[in-house]
């Protein structure tokens, strides 16, 4: 198991669309067992995307478990996920990113989805998700496609947060977990 450095957002990886896996062979089980370390090293992720830890990858992770909710979810392991349909209401509901430290806005997505994806051994699942794990997969299947939550803002909000992501790009706003920035170096 080993925690891996997460991909500020500005780096180009974030933005380009990942690559299907054709083959879900050992690496590809290690490369899931540490997204999902590296997740809950962070104290409050829920998902991560493959390029997020700067693999070309079409394999994400999530784990909604809340400390204080006794509702108990398993962690999961989505590899080449599509959504086949989404319903249309749409909700707002305020996402952050660990690509995106300290940015918090309202995005509106769909409410409910249908997702494709394989498992860990293989299999074809195919699920239908609503309310937090279904903003959890989307956001997710966003970042596998080369797309940030901000980019969803409306114009005001994206006016708004102009500086802040400025401050990100440079560097200025750093994480407590470890971050490569857009140069590809890990930040200090
Ligand atoms: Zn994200």
């Amino acid at each position: 198991m080993a925690i891996l450095p997460i991909y500020n957002c500005f780096h180009p990886i974030l933005k380009k669309k990942t690559n299907d896996i054709e083959n879900i062979d050992e690496s590809i089980r290690q490369l899931a067992k540490d997204m999902l370390e590296t997740m809950y090293n962070t104290g409050n992720g829920v998902g991560l995307a493959g390029n997020q830890v700067g693999m070309d990858k079409s394999i994400l992770v999530v784990d909604i478990s809340d400390p204080e909710d006794t509702a108990k979810y398993e962690p999961i392991v989505m590899i080449n996920p599509v959504i086949t349909d989404s319903s249309e209401s749409t909700i707002e509901m305020t996402e952050g990113c660990l690509s995106v430290p300290e940015l918090y806005e309202k995005v509106a997505r769909p409410e409910e989805i249908d997702v494709q994806y394989y498992n860990l051994e293989g299999k074809e699942i195919n699920i239908h998700a609503d309310g937090f794990l279904s903003r959890v997969i989307q956001h997710e299947i966003d970042h596998l496609n080369g797309i940030l939550f901000f980019e969803k803002l409306t114009p005001l909000r994206k006016t708004l947060v102009k500086n802040k992501l400025k401050k990100i790009q440079k560097g200025l706003i750093l994480p407590d977990y470890p971050m490569i920035n857009p140069d590809g170096k890990l930040a200090q």
